[in-house]
């Protein structure tokens, strides 16, 4: 997913400035947090923003490119940036222990050293408790950049010592843009209508991933599974690609799932017509038990990462059976 340039990821653009901004003006504080999920492109801002920080002929919209410094992180290869990823599932200890020695020594370009740590929420305890000090003082000319996917899982003892880049996420329709621009959408239907791809971001996770999706077979599947649940939950039978799932597709099914409950549910609500056809109506009860059976069958999808053992098939008729209990009332 980082074989993305910066200038190919548009929503990237402000958030960029805006650290070149206070960088250029010498006002840049020595710890940042960048919310920017690695789906969206996190980690090639972080990269930019490492550039930013040790480019040594900055110019006002970026790193300039052709510095010795440049040069040498274009080559991967530049000996005071320090970047530190999971090892595994988990950053750990002794690589944060390794990492805040490294930054005792003096810059070997004599300019600044970046610490640059990513998926920065799969600190373990142990770890985040060992950056603290750093974070506080890092010493001179230090800067760390931490990329997270899920703010919400950081120690507030971390995002308090932080500051946060703003950032703005594309919204559905930049997102199907940016892909049309990739040639990456399927071809119009016969009336012309282009096929909106963004119903599964939640599923794969972004843009960068539903590009992924979309160049490999695995999009044609997620919608497969669409179909194939319209399909099963008003006959109240497992069809077709539901009947064969592995435990490695059982999770994107049942993320599919979800997301069609939840959209069956926003669709009795609307008022619009579909398809010439009156809209569903659902009373508020049955609405209210289908979102907890949403609810369920996400948590499912939870439990079924760290616990792969499941019959799929017998799981997959369970929720179907659940449906249709709920809607027949
Ligand atoms: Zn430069």
């Amino acid at each position: 997913m980082s074989d993305y340039q910066l200038a190919q990821l548009p929503w990237l653009a402000d958030a960029h400035q805006r650290f070149v901004d206070v960088h250029y003006r010498g006002k840049n504080s020595h710890a940042h947090l960048l919310n920017v999920d690695n789906a969206l492109g996190g980690v090639v801002l972080a990269n930019a923003c490492a550039e930013t920080v040790l480019c040594q002929q900055l110019t006002p919209v970026g790193a300039c490119g052709q510095c010795k410094s440049c040069l040498l992180l274009s080559a991967n290869n530049h000996p005071d940036l320090h970047v530190v990823k999971p090892d595994g599932n988990q950053i750990k200890v002794d690589q944060i222990r390794l990492l805040c020695q490294s930054l005792t020594q003096t810059a070997q370009q004599g300019g600044a050293r970046v610490a640059l740590i990513t998926d920065v929420e799969r600190l373990n305890i142990a770890a985040a408790n060992a950056l603290l000090k750093t974070l506080e003082e890092p010493g001179n000319d230090v800067v760390l950049i931490l990329q997270t996917n899920h703010t919400s899982q950081l120690l507030p003892t971390i995002t308090s010592r932080c500051h946060t880049l703003a950032f703005n996420a594309p919204d559905k329709q930049q997102i199907q843009q940016w892909l049309a621009q990739q040639h990456l959408l399927p071809a119009p239907n016969e009336q012309g209508k282009t096929h909106d791809v963004t119903w599964c971001l939640s599923v794969v996770g972004g843009p960068l991933s539903l590009a992924e999706s979309l160049r490999s077979k695995h999009y044609q599947q997620l919608l497969t599974y669409r179909q194939d649940w319209a399909q099963s939950l008003q006959s109240g039978h497992l069809t077709n690609s539901l009947l064969t799932l592995t435990e490695q597709q059982i999770v994107d099914a049942l993320n599919v799932l979800y997301l069609y409950l939840r959209q069956y549910v926003l669709k009795s609500n609307s008022k619009m017509q579909l398809q010439g056809k009156p809209a569903l109506q659902l009373n508020p009860l049955v609405q209210g038990k289908l979102i907890e059976f949403a609810g369920t069958v996400m948590q499912m999808c939870q439990k079924l990462q760290t616990m792969p053992s499941v019959n799929t098939q017998a799981l997959c008729q369970q929720y179907i059976l659940t449906f249709k209990q709920l809607t027949n009332g």
